[in-house]
């Protein structure tokens, strides 16, 4: 189980976009990193397409390390770090180790 899931709020603690928020839109378990909704922006060159009439220059994020991200509890209003618990239906659920907040 992991302590970052997808669609899940992260707040970046380390690089370029330190103190930047955004939301999880995939993670890569092997290569421990992750997409992040405006985050790690990079510029491509982008071909024009039938759905794309524009083409150009976009920007795009690129997976960033999950040990530059940390789960944004939004209770706290703070960046946190992430507990595993077993719930008494027998569920492994994940919490906020500072308010306790099952997430
Ligand atoms: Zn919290």
């Amino acid at each position: 189980m992991h302590k970052i899931r997808r669609g899940d709020i992260v707040q970046v603690i380390k690089g370029r976009d330190i103190d930047k928020k955004g939301k999880i839109l995939r993670i890569f378990p092997q290569v421990k990193k992750a997409l992040v909704e405006g985050i790690n922006l990079v510029k491509k060159h982008r071909r024009k397409t039938q759905q794309d009439q524009q083409g150009g220059i976009v920007s795009i994020e690129a997976p960033i390390s999950l040990a530059n991200l940390m789960f944004f509890c939004k209770n706290c209003d703070h960046p946190v770090k992430v507990g595993f618990t077993v719930l008494k239906d027998g569920t492994k659920s994940r919490f906020c180790k500072v308010c306790k907040e099952v997430i």
